[in-house]
């Protein structure tokens, strides 16, 4: 049996190990295929798909977008095997970005009315790529030693309840499976504890709302996913014949504690949930 992992980020969002560098290290950990979701853009595709083919990877293209829900909740629709030409995607990914980064300017606003000197310049050289995000404001706040660490930057200000958060424009989550089929890929809800239900009923429920929108498959292997959640999510796929995915939520340095290729307890992820996404993806017509 060999293993894979299809949710990682890089520098191209809020990783902090960039797209040639994450196939290697794919590589060294003997992964045999690994996707890249990076949140709102495609921008690391090309490098990665380049790395990947000259290592002997399997490479599926891959994105992560941020969808409309309320909070404490929150809902990432991930896109798999996306054609990174289309131009669909191409103009979704900008409106996401500018979406961001007005969203960013708020945030630098209320930081610094609350006596934190931060500026949208410093947040911007915290990140490598044009996707601004909360990980880069905390980088920055650590720099600047307003804050101990990530954890902190997020508990105080940055987090959902935090006195500096402010919302971003977000696609519905039916939005983001039609965008994500019009781009040639599926459609696969991440980490769905994060949708923070109250019980099994409720998330019965939501997953059945969103397979009538034509939901693909569920991210069943999480970093955030203990056992008794990975049998309940894969349950689910069953029985709304849904494909499962997993992935460890790698971000580098910015989640330290996450190992790429390991989710929860050092889980692996199986080689079969690529496979089964590409046998998909072959019989799909595209654009869809
Ligand atoms: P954004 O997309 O800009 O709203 O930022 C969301 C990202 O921040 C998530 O994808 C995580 O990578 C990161 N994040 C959210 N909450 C925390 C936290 N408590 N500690 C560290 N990183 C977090
Ligand atoms: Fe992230
Ligand atoms: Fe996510
Ligand atoms: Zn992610």
């Amino acid at each position: 049996m060999t293993y894979v992992d299809l949710h990682c980020h890089s520098t191209a969002s809020d990783g902090t190990t960039p797209p040639r560098e994450l196939i290697r290290l794919a590589k060294q950990v003997e992964l045999s295929a690994i996707a890249l979701t990076d949140h709102d853009t495609i921008a690391g595709i090309a490098e990665a798909a380049d790395e990947a083919k000259q290592l002997g990877i399997d490479f599926l293209p891959g994105i992560e977008i941020s969808c409309e829900y309320p909070r404490p909740g929150t809902l990432h629709m991930l896109g798999y095997g996306v054609d990174p030409t289309n131009t669909t995607l191409a103009t979704m990914t900008d409106t996401l970005i500018a979406g961001r980064n007005e969203r960013n300017e708020k945030m630098v606003a209320k930081l610094r009315e609350q006596g934190v000197p931060i500026t949208i310049e410093l947040v911007r050289a915290a990140a490598k790529g044009d996707v601004i995000g909360r990980p880069h404001f905390a980088r920055a706040m650590v720099d600047l030693g307003a804050v101990k660490d990530y954890a902190q930057a997020f508990s105080i200000y940055l987090g959902s309840g935090g006195s500096a958060y402010v919302d971003k424009e977000q696609l519905s989550p039916r939005r983001a499976i039609e965008m994500i089929h019009a781009a040639g890929g599926l459609a696969a809800i991440a980490h769905p504890t994060q949708l923070r239900k109250e019980n099994s009923a409720q998330l019965r429920q939501e997953i059945k709302t969103l397979a009538d929108y034509g939901l693909d498959a569920i991210e069943v292997i999480h970093s955030d996913h203990r056992e008794s959640v990975v049998e309940e999510l894969s349950d689910l796929a069953d029985d709304f014949g849904l494909l499962k995915t997993g992935g460890s939520d790698f971000h580098g340095g910015a989640k330290p504690h996450i190992k790429l290729g390991r989710a929860n307890d050092g889980r692996r992820i199986p080689r079969k949930y690529y496979d089964a996404l590409l046998e998909r993806l072959s019989r799909s017509v595209k654009p869809r």
